[in-house]
């Protein structure tokens, strides 16, 4: 008999090198590693697996030490068995405008960039966290677009990104109001419509009031527009919904935004209109790129707000952040000011978004890390190593 190997399937869900992270998991993942463990009775492990998740998530603890409530022998068998481990910083780069850029490794060869975005308003800070290291999307203006799919993080490789910033702000003790980390974006790294798994159960995790409680409302999901996924989106995670739209016709669409082959204009505001919850109060995030000479005419702001009639929605004009290579331009203040001033006046908000964090590439789009698609086979050697 011969046996064929499905190597999609060789990487488990959770890189597992050596003794189990619980750092980033559900409670009932926690539940399903303690009984397997054989360290708690299974009538035992909700109980016990809801006291970790706690301490992890709404303490940040990184030991079992502290566990208060659990008993010193439970500790140290869990400590026997058990990690709750923060993915490594490879490198943090802080920013003069006071954003911070975290490169993480979170297993060898698996790197991505996380960025925190200081008073973005309103006495809110927001975190730019990646779905995916690299991205399978060829966005011609964007950075990661350069760099392939490696793969799409898990649920707790996110969450960790959460729990990284909050490490590094010191905030997992400061009452709500003086928090710095209020609002996460998925707007580093990757397309997260690709991953909707890892996307949607990252977003229990860091929104559950009994952890690190960010609530739906203030997290936003940016896409390229994977039309097929977004009624998913909105069901699975009631996220603020951010499309990143960039020309108003699909011969310019497809240059920019590739995917817009697949998905053309009018098909993606169609999905748009039917993204559950969208109301006045509950607006969709247009995101348009602004590309001196290419997409920043009055005659286009005209056709952008006739194209969104109907649709609640705001438009957020970012100015283009060019990185080592980059095909484009950004359009001059005044071109923008003057696309800004037409959508405006047809009654859209259209905030210009300040760039931040441009001296250390921390900007939107111009995130990119060095990890490469390696062989199976190399992978395995270095996992084993
Ligand atoms: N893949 C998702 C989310 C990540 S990109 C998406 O495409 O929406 C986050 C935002 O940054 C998107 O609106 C993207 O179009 C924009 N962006 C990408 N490269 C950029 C650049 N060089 N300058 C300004 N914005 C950029
Ligand atoms: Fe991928 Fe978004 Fe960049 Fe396009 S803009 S290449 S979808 S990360």
């Amino acid at each position: 008999m011969s046996i064929t190997l499905d190597l999609s399937r060789a990487t488990p869900a959770t890189p597992n090198l050596g003794p189990v992270n619980l750092a980033g998991l559900t409670r009932q993942q926690i539940a399903t590693a303690l009984v397997e463990a054989g360290v708690v009775s299974p009538s035992q492990a909700k109980m016990r697996a809801s006291q970790i998740w706690g301490w992890t998530q709404h303490h940040g603890l990184t030991s079992f030490e502290g566990m208060s409530n659990i008993a010193k022998e439970t500790r140290a068998l869990l400590a026997d068995r058990f990690v709750l481990d923060r993915p490594q910083i490879v490198e943090r780069q802080e920013s003069i405008d006071g954003t911070t850029k975290w490169l993480i490794r979170f297993a060898p060869g698996i790197e991505a960039e996380t960025v925190f975005i200081p008073d973005v308003g309103g006495g809110s800070g927001a975190l730019c966290v990646s779905s995916q290291v690299g991205c399978t999307l060829n966005c011609t203006f964007c950075h990661t677009g350069t760099q392939a799919l490696v793969r799409n993080l898990t649920a707790a490789e996110i969450v960790a990104q959460v729990q990284t910033a909050r490490d590094d702000l010191a905030e997992w003790h400061v009452g709500p109001g003086e928090r710095r980390l209020t609002n996460i974006v998925f707007m580093g790294m990757g397309e997260p419509l690709y991953n909707l798994d890892g996307v949607a159960t990252a977003l229990d995790i860091v929104s559950d009031d009994q952890g690190i409680a960010i609530s739906r409302r203030r997290v936003t999901v940016s896409t390229s527009g994977v039309v097929p996924r977004l009624t998913e989106l909105g069901e699975r995670t009631g996220a603020m919904l951010a499309i990143s739209l960039h020309a108003v016709t699909d011969e310019l669409r497809d240059v920019l935004v590739p995917i817009n082959k697949a998905y053309p204009i009018a098909q993606l505001l169609d999905a748009i209109r039917a993204y559950p919850g969208l109301s006045n109060a509950k607006r969709v995030t247009f995101e348009y790129v602004m590309l001196k000479g290419v997409n920043d005419s009055p005659a286009e702001a005209r056709a952008l707000v006739e194209l969104l009639r109907g649709i609640p929605a705001k438009i957020n004009l970012i100015p283009f952040n060019p990185w080592p290579g980059s095909p484009y331009e950004c359009s001059s203040g005044n071109r923008i000011h003057a696309f800004a001033d037409i959508v405006n006046a047809a009654g859209y908000a259209s905030p210009i978004r300040t760039p931040r964090g441009r001296d250390i590439l921390a900007a939107c789009g111009q995130l990119k890390s060095q990890s490469e698609k390696t062989r199976a086979s190399a992978r395995r050697a270095a996992e084993a190593g």
